[in-house]
């Protein structure tokens, strides 16, 4: 049985009896995106800046903004502070010759246009509703999800109708700090009112939320039914080659599975 070290203290991994509470990640643990949100996402954006009368170009634009944002989101992912799209789009549009402000409103419409896109894009699983309302009967529920910009994650959870699931909903855009770092996973272990080794956390993602939620002394469940689903976040934002830092961590490919596992 494997071992999580929490502030020099190591507990036991795998008493499922123990679990008080679920916490769930969001992408491609609830939701997924189609393929083509990214693209749309983007077009919107651009869409936006040109009838603001900043009209870099498409495909120029296109690759400053994933310049700038994989600079933003590594020193993110390195500091665990949450960055935001208005600093990357000022960046990119700096590269190309546009000196606009993180905080001009231009900005803040183009991000409401980008984030516009993953409100049509963006669907629950087809059992999401389903495990939700299944495991809601018996654990409080909580969602800590890496999302940028916090009111459009927002909006996506009420617009699939996940929000009345949840007792507390924390996103790192507002928290403040990214998933691998603790604070989210503290502040959903507060919120919960239990101990972190009373949580069972799922999500997919092996850095951010496995490795995360370990550090953090909750006990994680990796799904992978959402393998292969895009990630919002311009290429090689993600890395998929870490490793998972206790042998130990089930591993589920059906929400029936994860069922089983729990008392
Ligand atoms: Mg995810």
């Amino acid at each position: 049985m494997g071992l999580v070290h929490q502030a020099g203290v190591a507990h036991e991994i795998g008493d499922m009896n123990r679990i008080k509470a679920i916490g769930f990640d969001l992408f491609n643990t609830l939701i997924t995106a189609e393929p083509h949100a990214l693209k749309g996402a983007l077009g919107r954006l651009t869409g936006s800046l040109a009838r603001a009368g900043i009209d870099p170009g498409y495909e120029e634009f296109k690759e400053a903004y994933r310049e700038a944002a994989l600079g933003f989101i590594k020193r993110a992912n390195r500091t665990g502070r949450e960055t935001h799209n208005r600093f990357w789009i000022s960046e990119a549009l700096g590269k190309i010759g546009y000196r606009i402000g993180p905080y001009d409103p231009r900005i803040g419409r183009a991000i409401d246009a980008y984030f516009s896109a993953f409100l049509d894009f963006c669907h629950p699983f087809p059992w999401t509703l389903e495990m939700l309302g299944t495991l809601r009967q018996r654990w409080p529920l909580g969602l800590l999800s890496n999302f940028t910009h916090a009111p459009a994650a927002f909006r996506i959870i009420d617009h699939l109708r996940l929000r009345p699931f949840f007792q507390v909903v924390l996103i790192s855009g507002r928290t403040g700090f990214r998933k691998p770092h603790p604070a989210g996973f503290i502040r959903l272990v507060e919120s919960l009112g239990v101990e972190g080794k009373e949580i069972l956390y799922v999500g997919d993602d092996p850095e951010a939320d496995i490795n995360g939620a370990l550090r953090a002394g909750l006990y994680p469940v990796r799904c992978i039914w959402g393998r292969g689903g895009k990630a919002l976040l311009p290429p090689g934002a993600v890395s998929e080659e870490v490793e998972i830092e206790d042998k130990n961590v089930p591993e589920v490919s059906t929400w029936k599975e994860l069922l089983r596992l729990l008392p």
